[in-house]
């Protein structure tokens, strides 16, 4: 455990070197509050929500007559948190046999690397998983997921080419067959902007939802810690397309931009499953907002 922790605080330092070392023998004046907010602003917590920590940390300071700057920073650290629970949510398993994922996200954002680590964590949950392999414009992303199919020992569905919905369409029937527990389904990466690409994974939603009523059981979005606003603009698009249900943070172990998540948290509360710490199987943890704040102001 503490290994991970080691590598999401080393990510975020990039970010929390401006927020920790503010506060070193700091006097609690207007200056502190501006260095705060330009820190805060950096590591692209957006302006919304920098203004809403700054106005509850000053109310804060003066309502409990905060003196030391190691209060403040304290006072600061209970807002952040407060801020980012919302987004804490487990991922409830077992639900529906089988529990259908469906993994969006642009190009790079690490969609395939993080099917591979969750389906080793679901493994390790008990869970039997297949894998479809929903990008039928790559084939490098199809061989790419076989790979992750190999190490974890799981079944994956490919096509040579062809109808993405179709690849959706068949994992479902052959989970049902099968009485596998999870099917996860990746998509070609895009950006929102590309309307007809969209459309396509509407209809892989729609399609999904007819080899099996209530499914797609999740709809996630897999962003880039490192692109900050970026990824709040993909969140927001992706949402209003597909009524997201789950996202995955991924690159948090290097990031100079950690503060999305509070940016996220104001906008689309919508709940952070698991960070991505690292490339490997291992590295997909839950999120879980005091730990992402200690690593943040540590
Ligand atoms: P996709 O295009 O969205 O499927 O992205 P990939 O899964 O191919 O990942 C793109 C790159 O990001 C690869 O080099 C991955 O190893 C890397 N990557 C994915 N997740 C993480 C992470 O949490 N941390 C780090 N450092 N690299 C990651």
């Amino acid at each position: 455990k503490q290994s991970w922790l080691n590598r999401l605080k080393a990510g975020l330092s990039k970010t929390s070197s401006n927020l920790t070392t503010l506060f070193v023998g700091a006097k609690i004046d207007d200056d502190l509050y501006e260095e705060l907010e330009s820190a805060l602003l950096m590591a692209d917590a957006g302006v919304e929500a920098t203004q809403i920590l700054l106005n509850a940390l000053k109310k804060k300071v003066k309502d409990e007559k905060l003196t030391e700057s190691e209060q403040v920073k304290n006072a600061l650290r209970t807002l952040l948190i407060d801020m980012l629970k919302p987004l804490q949510k487990p991922m409830v398993l077992g639900r529906h046999q089988p529990l259908v994922m469906m993994i969006a996200g642009v190009n790079g954002a690490g969609k395939t690397t993080t099917i591979g680590k969750l389906a080793r964590h679901l493994q390790s949950y008990e869970q039997s998983v297949l894998l479809a392999a929903g990008d039928t414009f790559r084939a490098a992303a199809r061989e790419q997921l076989a790979i992750w199919g190999q190490r974890n020992n799981v079944t994956v569905i490919a096509q040579e080419s062809g109808d993405p919905a179709a690849v959706a369409f068949d994992a479902v029937q052959s989970a049902k067959a099968r009485g596998t527990n999870v099917v996860m389904i990746d998509t070609a990466g895009r950006l929102p902007t590309q309307l007809h690409l969209m459309e396509e994974l509407k209809k892989v939603k729609r399609v999904i939802g007819k080899g099996m009523e209530s499914a797609p059981h999740e709809l996630l979005l897999v962003i880039d810690g490192n692109t900050g606003q970026n990824a709040l603009a993909q969140v927001k698009a992706f949402d209003d397309a597909l009524q997201l249900t789950g996202l995955i943070v991924t690159k948090l172990d290097g990031t100079a931009k950690g503060g999305v998540l509070a940016a996220i948290a104001r906008a689309r509360p919508i709940p952070v499953y698991f960070i991505g710490i690292g490339e490997k199987i291992e590295d997909l943890q839950p999120f879980n907002a005091e730990e992402f704040v200690d690593a943040l102001l540590s």
